[in-house]
């Protein structure tokens, strides 16, 4: 997601930072472009209008021209106002007293709401709830079935009853989480291609019975513009609580997450980043801000490695790493713990400098993770430890395992050579010839 924008901004800030001096008519001519480039990443006009008088009244202001770097001054004004458009990073559901919680999903018909019923829930029972799905959307048995499949995913309960009245299905559902101590329920309801009546009546009957801690509108964030009327209609017609926006992995304009809050005043809490139920996170304004103006989101990609590679795991490497060096071994442990972060493409994406990567770049990317791992897994124990036994004739048989070419072994050997030489200078003695290592 915006790629387009952030590629705008980045030039005009380039120009502007360049700048020694600013006099009020370059901030007036860079504050054109940039307005530009946020209409075109379908930023709702009222809001671009707005958002640009407030940086241009801040930055025409004597302390930031007379500084020593008004260009910086006048980025880091526009990152400010970013962040306060898109509001306090705010991912709270209030859990009430008296369990259950009740989660209420809306929204359009793929939008996303029976993907992220399951994200929620998974991230939910990582932190020790007892969430239960409720399939409320009856209007095709494949979206019962659906929820099923993601709820087995997340080792999550899924209440249905087929395809009968939503209405019962929910009253049902709720006696059940109450009788077996569900803490958290998530209601997956129907959507509409279009907002009609008889879906709002529908989930407004939902909410009456069901009495909703949270309603969450679950929005497509490709839709651009649209996101903004579907949310405010949503809102009007049924009260939303909060949005989780979707599908930000994709080549959307990205506008919908700067608009959202300032037009219908409900917090983006959540974000989607993928198919997968791990790309899924806490929407946070300032993380979004600087990945919009392209400086990557390395808070984001630090807090997913914590939260992925566990800990005793990573001591354990450490340890022998350093004990004895490291090898093919350590380096498939290695990517099996990057791939547990998500696909290739959402942690690229988070990289300073990723709106230059193109998704080709990315799918290359990952068929190489693949076949390397496809390698070492086509060797033996004893030429994962000591790579320097691998004779031509071991190579050909390793090709031939993995589905590979000699030249990819070969190219694998020598990359991972040279990694074990950055290693060394790290004090972690390389293992290639089988020795055993000291630290310098
Ligand atoms: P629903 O009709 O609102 O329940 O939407 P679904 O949950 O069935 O999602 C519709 C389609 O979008 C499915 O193919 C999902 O796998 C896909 N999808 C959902 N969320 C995301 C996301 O964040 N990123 C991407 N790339 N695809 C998503
Ligand atoms: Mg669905």
């Amino acid at each position: 997601a915006f790629e387009g924008l952030s590629e705008k901004l980045n030039g005009v800030f380039k120009r502007l930072k360049s700048r020694g001096k600013l006099s009020e008519a370059d901030v007036k001519e860079a504050m054109r472009e940039v307005k530009m480039a946020l209409l075109e990443a379908d930023v709702s006009y009222k809001v671009v209008k707005d958002f640009i008088a407030k940086v241009t009244e801040r930055s025409v202001g004597e302390e930031v021209l007379k500084s020593l770097t008004p260009g910086q001054q006048v980025i880091k004004i526009v990152n400010d106002e970013l962040i306060k458009l898109m509001g306090e990073a705010n991912s709270k559901i209030n859990f009430p007293n008296k369990p259950p919680c009740i989660i209420m999903m809306c929204g359009l018909q793929g939008s996303g709401k029976t993907t992220h019923a399951a994200k929620l829930a998974k991230m939910f029972k990582k932190e020790g709830k007892r969430p239960l799905l409720i399939a409320a959307d009856v209007y095709r048995p494949a979206a019962i079935e659906q929820l099923k499949v993601v709820g087995e995913r997340a080792e999550v309960a899924v209440f249905e009853m087929g395809q009968i009245d939503p209405r019962k299905i929910v009253k049902e559902g709720i006696k059940h989480a109450k009788d077996y101590g569900n803490d958290l329920v998530i209601i997956d309801t129907a959507g509409r291609l279009h907002i009609d009546e008889e879906l709002m009546n529908e989930l407004k009957d939902i909410k009456k019975i069901a009495e909703p801690n949270e309603i969450m509108l679950v929005v497509d964030a490709m839709i651009g513009q649209d996101a903004v009327k579907v949310a405010s209609s949503f809102d009007e017609a049924l009260g939303i609580d909060s949005v989780i926006l979707t599908k930000l992995d994709s080549d959307t304009r990205g506008g919908a997450a700067l608009s959202v809050l300032a037009v219908t005043g409900k917090p983006i809490k959540f974000v989607g980043m993928g198919e997968k139920l791990d790309e899924f996170e806490a929407f946070h304004p300032e993380r979004m801000a600087s990945r919009i103006l392209g400086m990557g989101d390395m808070l984001t990609l630090i807090e997913k490695a914590t939260q992925t590679v566990d800990e005793k795991d990573a001591k354990k490497l450490a340890e022998k790493m350093q004990e004895k060096g490291f090898d093919l071994n350590d380096l498939l442990e290695q990517m099996k713990q990057i791939q547990k972060m998500g696909s290739m493409k959402s942690i690229i994406r988070m990289l300073p400098g990723a709106n230059k990567v193109t998704d080709e770049q990315v799918e290359q990317g990952e068929v190489q993770l693949k076949k390397t791992e496809a390698m070492i897994n086509s060797m033996t124990r004893a030429e994962r430890e000591k790579p320097a036994i691998i004779d031509p004739k071991r190579k050909r048989r390793i090709a031939a395992g993995s589905g590979t070419q000699v030249s990819d072994v070969n190219q694998l050997l020598k990359q991972f050579e040279q990694m074990q030489k950055m290693m060394k200078q790290f004090g972690i003695g390389g293992n290639l010839h089988g020795k055993k290592s000291r630290r310098n």
